[in-house]
């Protein structure tokens, strides 16, 4: 059985040029005692913006990890996937986020509620699971309101999942299924119910991600209640651990955070929890290397930075367009975009104080970040120009690359980590 390990962290390489820099991270943990296995994701979306193949993400991992010798086990995710999506991923993938997101709300047949109501008499009433401290409250009314929500979903999400262990083989693949791009998040008692049903319809998954509570805007940090998100976050532990005993689900079941990067303030909370309870997580991340690439160039100066600059001026131009998909996961303050005059005259340190997450400099733009983030597409209708400047800047691209996802995610997130200072990168 392909087995995720405890610790897993989605990586993005939209360009295909970062994978050594990305596992550079995993390595260095690994150097410190600490697994964390990576995981390259690209998602559908991605492909057909950047004009690249999900074959692209296997080849640039496979030669990753032969080049740097990574002998621990590594993934490749098919990135929420649907059932008209997840074709073109079946030669390349061994990790699968189904994504049922789109089908919460959805109905069902009054006899499917009926018979998830009558299979599950024990989600009625007090519901005692240790790490909680009172026991969750469902009624009979409650819990047939939940399934009306979500069975559907979860129905699809079988409905995604046979064909592709039909492909490959169950026992060769990590399943995923994600709820999170949706508006409301699901508390622990619908993610108790959520789970009996995913056991039900035999998707042996491996990670969920619920959408939690709060804002996970893309590249930039959390917004939120920092409290409540802990509290949730552990509860949502505590349902998994029981809900693997109680309905058979593989044991080493976790969740996963999706938009994980860059979530600073949540990062302390998400690593004392890890640490007393011992539970797994899978962070995905993507976009965040796209940026640690511009960064790179921008501090190479000279063309680079011209590039750098070209990047974010077209971006500017057409941000309706690119912003659009993303609606939902960015929240760009318009007045707080620099100009193109303001861009072209800005030095490396400029910029990349602009640019790189460092709460701490002045320089700071979350606003200019964001709309950077979602315009990775003008970097691909750049082409070869682009792609060029990546391979003449490779060492510092690299090191940027691997700078923030070692000592600005992994160190934070993972318990047992120390910070790596940048020359040992
Ligand atoms: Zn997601």
């Amino acid at each position: 059985m392909l087995t995720l390990s405890r610790y897993s962290l989605g990586v993005g390489d939209r360009f295909a040029h970062q994978a050594e820099a990305q596992l550079r991270a995993s390595i260095i943990a690994a150097e410190q005692g600490v697994t964390v296995v990576p995981v390259w994701n690209k998602s559908n979306r991605e492909h057909l913006t950047i004009g690249s193949e999900p074959e692209s993400v296997r080849l640039a991992a496979d030669a990753a990890v032969r080049a740097l010798g990574w002998s621990a086990p590594y993934h490749v995710d098919a990135d929420h996937i649907r059932l008209d999506t997840v074709g073109r991923f079946i030669a390349s993938s061994d990790f699968y986020t189904i994504d049922v997101a789109d089908s919460i709300g959805k109905p069902s047949s009054t006899e499917a509620i009926e018979a998830f109501l009558t299979a599950h008499p024990e989600l009625a009433g007090d519901v005692v699971i240790a790490g909680i401290e009172r026991p969750l409250h469902l009624t009979r009314e409650l819990v047939a309101e939940i399934a009306s929500k979500y069975l559907a979903a979860v129905v699809e999400a079988a409905e995604i999942y046979q064909p592709i262990a039909a492909a490959i083989g169950s026992e060769k693949l990590i399943a995923e299924i994600s709820m999170d791009e949706t508006d409301s998040p699901q508390t622990p008692p619908e993610l108790l119910v959520i789970l009996a049903a995913i056991a039900d319809q035999g998707v042996p998954i491996q990670t969920i991600a619920p959408k939690f509570t709060g804002r996970f805007n893309k590249g930039v940090d959390y917004v939120g209640d920092v409290a409540q998100f802990k509290k949730e976050f552990a509860d949502d532990i505590a349902v998994i651990a029981y809900a693997v005993e109680k309905y058979g689900l593989p044991s080493n079941l976790k969740l996963s955070v999706h938009s994980g990067s860059d979530k600073f303030s949540i990062y302390g909370p998400i690593r004392e929890i890890l640490e007393a309870t011992g539970a797994g997580l899978h962070v995905k991340t993507a976009g965040t290397t796209w940026l640690e690439e511009l960064i790179g160039l921008a501090e190479a100066g000279g063309e680079g930075l011209a590039l750098a600059q070209t990047v974010y001026v077209k971006a500017l131009a057409k941000s309706d367009e690119l912003c659009a998909p993303y609606a939902s996961v960015i929240d760009i303050d318009i007045s707080a975009l620099p100009s193109a005059e303001e861009v072209y005259a800005w030095s490396s340190e400029q910029y990349v104080g602009a640019l790189r997450h460092d709460q701490s400099n002045p320089l700071y733009n979350p606003s200019f970040r964001q709309l950077l983030h979602v315009g990775y597409k003008v970097a691909a209708q750049l082409g070869d120009k682009y792609l060029d400047l990546l391979v003449e800047n490779r060492e510092i691209v690299a090191r940027n690359v691997t700078d923030n996802l070692y000592n600005r995610h992994l160190v934070r997130i993972f318990p047992g980590l120390n910070p790596v200072a940048g020359e040992k990168l």
